[in-house]
């Protein structure tokens, strides 16, 4: 199928972005790696009737670290972050996104507002307690990960707002692990695991409509128990569901491994309890 017809503009600002949103009222949509959007506009999914296409704005392709944190700019891609050193949790979660043309292409601020539930980066976000920076026509603000996922490929974002940066905490110490079918494709079940200020978040992907922290395996480590103890209350904790590619049973012994993988990467509940 080919996309409906839509208009096409080039932005040269983020003042213009958010301008030409607003007029739309809701028609228009935000083009940046077009990797997510294009496919859904060539399915007629998304029939959006002006395109604003962010590529041309200057200076939003920094990757900067700032106190305690890596911050993001809305046009860099994924294999810019697998290509950085200064968040190595965000350079592996990026390794797994597709390949290298949908990495070469897609960014970051466009996978956390596309919100797709078995995206990697969403889980980071929300294992890091990440933050983006959201201007829409009432100015600029700051909008939590905790505060951005709402179902699958639905955020807390408005139809006129523009997320410009998003800002990544650095754990002390993290673990990443992800099962998928075959190499490449999107996650059946990601597992990340940060540790913040001595606290310990554990986030699983893939298996609901949007990341999901596992606060029960995070209260049985808090409480001395080892990762086997916390990937068992994962496995509990959770709901998945099933599909073609994965039973809701094989999701939740699989969400179990990930966990346990995850937190011995980290290092964490490593010990006996
Ligand atoms: C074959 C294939 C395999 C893939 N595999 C994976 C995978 O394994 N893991 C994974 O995570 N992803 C995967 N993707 C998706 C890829 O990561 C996309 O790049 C990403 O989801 C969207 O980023 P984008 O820049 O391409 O956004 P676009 O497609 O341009 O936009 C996606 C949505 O986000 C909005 N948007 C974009 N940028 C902004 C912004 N700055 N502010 C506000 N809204 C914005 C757009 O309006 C649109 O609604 C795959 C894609 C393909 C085609």
């Amino acid at each position: 199928m080919k996309p409906a017809a839509f208009d096409y503009v080039r932005a040269g600002s983020v003042e213009e972005t958010v301008s030409v949103l607003a007029e739309a009222a809701g028609d228009a949509k935000i083009l940046a790696g077009g990797q997510s959007l294009v496919p859904m506009m060539a399915l007629r999914l998304a029939r959006p009737t002006v395109l604003v296409d962010i590529n041309r704005i200057p200076d939003l392709d920094a990757v900067r670290r700032t106190d305690g944190a890596v911050e993001v700019g809305a046009l860099v891609r994924h294999r810019d972050l697998t290509d950085q050193t200064e968040h190595p949790l965000l350079a592996e979660a990026a390794r797994w996104i597709g390949h290298t043309a949908i990495r070469t292409r897609g960014t970051v601020a466009g996978s956390i507002a596309h919100a797709d539930p078995a995206a990697e980066l969403p889980v980071v976000a929300l294992a890091t307690g990440a933050t983006a920076t959201v201007i829409g026509p009432r100015g600029t603000r700051i909008v939590a990960a905790d505060d951005l996922f709402v179902g699958p490929l639905m955020t807390t974002l408005a139809d006129e707002d523009l997320v410009t940066a998003v800002r990544f905490p650095l754990p002390s110490r993290w673990g990443f692990a992800e099962f998928a079918r075959r190499h490449g494709d999107f996650a059946l079940v990601t597992a990340v695991t940060a540790e913040l200020d001595d606290a310990v978040r554990i986030v699983l992907g893939g298996i609901g409509p949007v990341p999901r922290r596992a606060t029960a395996a995070e209260a049985v480590l808090a409480a001395g128990g080892t990762a086997g103890d916390a990937a068992d209350a994962a496995a509990q904790e959770i709901d998945p569901t099933g599909d073609l590619h994965g039973s809701a049973a094989f999701r939740r012994a699989i969400a179990a491994e990930m966990v346990r993988r995850a937190l011995a990467g980290a290092g964490i509940g490593q010990g006996r309890a």
